[in-house]
Parts: C-alpha cells; structure tokens; sequence
C-alpha cells in the first residue's frame, strides 16, 4: 500500500524540535507582554478579496502564491498568506479603533504561500507578528523595531543586521516611480521578464529583484531618500535618530521597498548572516493607507512579521536551548510497587513537580538506563521490598548519592525537596 505523505512544502515538528519553538513562543510572550501588546487570533481563511485588495495584486503573494479555492458555498476563501490584513479586517469590522489611543496588537500562526519549498521556505510556514493601529508618531516605528531586536536579542541571535528604509507617501512615490522608470527603462531588453513585466505595473518591485543581471542594473538606479518631501524626510530624520538613542545599529538600504500605495514612510527588514539564501528574518515598516483601503477610518499603522522556521534554523544552530526540566523520573516493578508508584507520580505532579512514571515493568536495570536519559534531577525507586515498607530509594541523578526515606516524608519535607531540584538544576 502506498503511504499517505505530508504535502510537499509542509513538515511536522516532532518532539524534539518543538522544545524550540515553545521557548521562541514563552520568550516572545514575555517581551510582548511587557510592551502591554495584545493578542488577536482571526481565521486561518478568509475572503479572497481581503487579500487582493490588503496585500495588491501586482505582488508575488497574490499573483502567484495564493491558496486559494471555491468553497461548497461557491465563495471564494484563500488561506491567509500574512497575518496583516486579517487584523486589520477584524479592526475595522470589531470598531478597535473606537477604543483611545493606539492599538497595540500581535498574533502568531500557520501561513500559506504556494512556493518553491527550500531549507527556510515552506508552503506552510509560522509568523509571529506586531501591528501598531492609530499612531503617526515615529516613535511608533522604533518601538516596534526596538520590540524586534529586543525579542531576537533575548533569544540569544547573533550576526543580524537591520536594513532600513523609507519609501515616502504616494505622491513622493509618484515622482520616484516616473525616475524609476525612465532610468530602467534603458536596460528593458536585459532585464529578467518578471522584471519587464513589472517595469509597467508596478516598477519599485524591480528594486528587490532576485535575477543577477537585474541587481546589477539596479545598483545604479535613482535612490528613493531623494524624491522623499518634506514631511516624509522628517519623519525618516526622526526614526533614524530614535534608532540610534536606543543604540539600535542599521544600515540605509534604499533598495528596500513595498510597492504598493498604502505602504508608507518607514520600511525594514532583518537579516541574519546565518541562514544562507534565505536569510530575512523579519519584515515590516509603515501602511498608513490600508486601514482606509479595506474600508476602515483613517489609521496610520506600523507592524512586523518574523519567520519562525527562519528562527528556530538559526536557534539549532546555536544549540542554545537547555534540554528536559523533568524533576522526577520514578522507576518500578511488581504489582504494589507500580500502583504505590503511580500514585506517587500523581501526587508529586499536584504539587508542581514534572514526573514521568516509567510503564514498561522491564528489568530495574533497562528502567534506570532510561532514568539517566531523561534528563531528570532525581529518580525514585520502588520494589516489593520498599512497597512493603511504604518507603523508596531516592537517587540524585547528576551526583549519584542515593537515600532511603518513607513516602509520607517526601510530601512532609516537599519544600525542601524542591528547593534541591532547583539548586541541582542551577548547576
Ligand atoms: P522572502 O523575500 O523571503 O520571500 P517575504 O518578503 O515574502 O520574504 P514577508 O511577507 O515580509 O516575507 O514575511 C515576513 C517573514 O516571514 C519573512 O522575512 C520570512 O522570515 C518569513 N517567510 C515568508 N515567506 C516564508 C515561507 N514561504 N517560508 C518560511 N518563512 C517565510
Ligand atoms: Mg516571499
């Protein structure tokens, strides 16, 4: 019989990665707590239009990596290829921005893109988000870049580089497109055909271009910062001078774009030396139209989206992560020794602890083996001798000192046992 796989450009994460990203997961909830940003979960599917109409068909993720089908209600539903415009969908449609002040939310979840899969790109892959709803303020902008650097400091990352831009309001974007244009228009025959293809329907995409021959041509195009206005060169002066206060290092990369309207001022990216070809860690910058665009008041925003695959690659490498936090492994044959066992297990769990009761019932020597490979502080031990005796053996692990007490004193004295544990786990 042939076996039924996981689709191509989707994987499972087994047991032993998953430690990973639920330290990536504890971590990311801390600093966002600590930054009072909220949690907002919205559907894995929506309309199609929300994403045609948030995200711009002239782009990559609508024009050829969407999942996209017609359900048996002959709707058409995409599943969300980026978790923007679904929170701005549901902060219009909840009236968010009737609460005063600024919404700070983020979210995490699945992503669908149908693309070539490759070491860091999958078909199904993870974001962890932040968006900032109804502030212009540049402040806004290096808040969540210092949120960013600040989580992917605390995860222990090294070697990241902040790539900074600013792609202006539309109409200093309007002049820009017509320099673009001219300028590339010289090279049309060399370019690649996306890039031909584009050079009428949306040019500043040609700047982020993957062709060789493309990049070339490109390293000598006109540089937005020079078609920015007056206010949008503020507000640029301003984030660039916040960055450097809080000591948050970049580098003015004016290649840098999004090349729709509503993307405004602001653009950034992460990028680690670690990950080889795909090496865009996180992605975000300013969309002051878009609220407006899917039919909301209007509201300036920012916001990011970090590759969780792209983290936890760069994480393994590091081998940063500390293994099990078992407490108790408890070991035990014959029948009054298991069931006493088992109890054991159960009560030391009500009280905190993390217990695994092994339930092979093979040899006290096969048991221990796999005692030691736990990873646990201590292993309790029962036979039909300390069953009788309503007592156990307990070993140290990482010291191999080894006592006999009664059952009843590991609950009398539980404070002091945990204060072992905690210690021994110091070490
Ligand atoms: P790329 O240039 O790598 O295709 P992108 O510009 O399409 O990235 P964004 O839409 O900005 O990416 O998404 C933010 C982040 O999500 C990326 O920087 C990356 O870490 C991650 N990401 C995007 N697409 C994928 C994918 N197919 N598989 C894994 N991670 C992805
Ligand atoms: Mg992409």
């Amino acid at each position: 019989m042939e076996l039924i796989k996981a689709l191509r450009g989707t994987r499972d994460i087994l047991p032993d990665e998953i430690g990973y990203w639920q330290w990536v997961e504890s971590i990311a909830r801390d600093v966002l707590f600590k930054a009072n940003y909220q949690e907002i979960r919205t559907p894995i599917f929506e309309q199609t239009a929300l994403f045609e109409r948030g995200i711009g068909e002239a782009t990559d993720v609508v024009g050829k990596e969407m999942y996209t089908f017609v359900d048996r209600g002959e709707r058409s539903v995409t599943l969300r290829p980026e978790g923007t415009a679904g929170v701005v969908r549901s902060f219009i449609e909840n009236k968010l921005h009737a609460t005063s002040g600024a919404q700070r939310l983020w979210y995490t979840g699945p992503m669908f893109r149908y693309e070539r899969p490759q070491a860091g790109r999958q078909r199904q892959f993870h974001q962890i988000g932040v968006e900032v709803l109804g502030s212009r303020d540049a402040r806004a902008d290096v808040e969540v870049i210092a949120i960013a650097t600040n989580l992917l400091k605390t995860l222990g990352l090294k070697n990241l580089n902040l790539n900074l831009n600013s792609v202006g309001n539309s109409s200093d974007r309007q002049a820009y497109r017509q320099a673009l244009v001219d300028y590339l228009s010289q090279y049309q025959d060399e370019l690649d055909p996306d890039s031909q293809d584009r050079l009428s329907r949306n040019p500043l995409r040609i700047l982020d271009s993957k062709h060789p021959r493309t990049q070339e041509i490109v390293q000598d195009a006109p540089s937005i910062l020079e078609y920015l206005g007056d206010d949008s060169r503020a507000h640029f002066e301003q984030v660039k001078q916040l960055l450097t206060a809080l000591e948050i290092p970049y580098s003015l990369n004016p290649r840098l774009v999004r090349g729709l309207d509503y993307y405004t001022h602001t653009a950034f990216e992460i990028i680690s030396d670690d990950l080889g070809a795909q090496a865009t860690v996180c992605g975000g910058g300013r969309y002051d139209g878009l609220v407006q665009e899917l039919g909301g008041p209007e509201t300036p925003a920012v916001g990011w989206a970090i590759g969780l695959e792209r983290l936890v690659i760069l994480l393994q490498q590091l081998n940063s992560i500390s293994g099990s936090t078992l407490d108790f492994y408890i070991v035990s044959k014959g029948n009054l020794a298991e069931s006493q066992a088992l109890i054991l297990a159960q009560k030391l769990r009500t009280n905190g602890f993390a217990v695994e009761l092994d339930l092979s019932g093979s040899a006290f020597g096969k048991q221990f083996k796999r005692a030691d490979r736990s990873g646990a502080v201590a292993c309790l031990v029962l036979g039909d001798a300390e069953a009788e005796q309503q007592t156990l053996k307990l070993k140290w692990l990482k010291t191999g000192e080894e006592t006999t007490l009664n059952q009843s004193d590991l609950f009398d004295k539980i404070d002091q046992f945990r204060q072992q544990i905690k210690s021994l786990k110091k070490t």
